[in-house]
């Protein structure tokens, strides 16, 4: 199968997760926080992972974060990333907190990537889907 055969796989918001993405599409990064223990967390789920509580509300993200880890992809285990090999994807962490898996945009060369890297915001499309993507600032 090639990348003109494969479907890109997108995300399939759900009730939690529905007003990220819609956030996102309006240009957007939310997260959310919990009332009881103050704890941030992304991707949406509908407790808290620290207490568990499920009163929390969304924020928006500031948009400054740092690179915590990243691999580069050389070989497409998925057909539809065949044509953007090499690319990375990268855990990043924002400002507030939250941990993401994303992508660094941007840059020439992975091997400029370092740890704790100072990174900006840089939402990006997907297939008309917006994606939280980031760049060294
Ligand atoms: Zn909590």
């Amino acid at each position: 199968m090639n990348a003109d055969q494969a479907p890109f796989p997108l995300p399939l918001p759900d009730a939690v997760s529905a007003p990220y993405w819609q956030a996102l599409s309006q240009g957007r990064l939310t997260f959310q926080r919990c009332a009881r223990c103050g704890g941030a967390w992304l991707p949406p789920r509908p407790e808290c992972p620290h207490c568990l509580s499920a009163d929390w509300a969304w924020e928006d993200a500031g948009g400054r974060a740092k690179l915590i880890s990243w691999v580069v992809y050389h070989v497409a285990y998925h057909p539809a990333f065949a044509d953007r090999l090499p690319y990375n994807v990268a855990v990043v962490e924002l400002a507030e907190g939250p941990r993401l898996i994303s992508s660094i945009v941007g840059i020439d060369d992975a091997e400029t990537l370092r740890i704790d890297q100072a990174l900006t915001l840089a939402i990006g499309q997907e297939h008309g889907v917006a994606v939280a993507r980031f760049r060294p600032d």
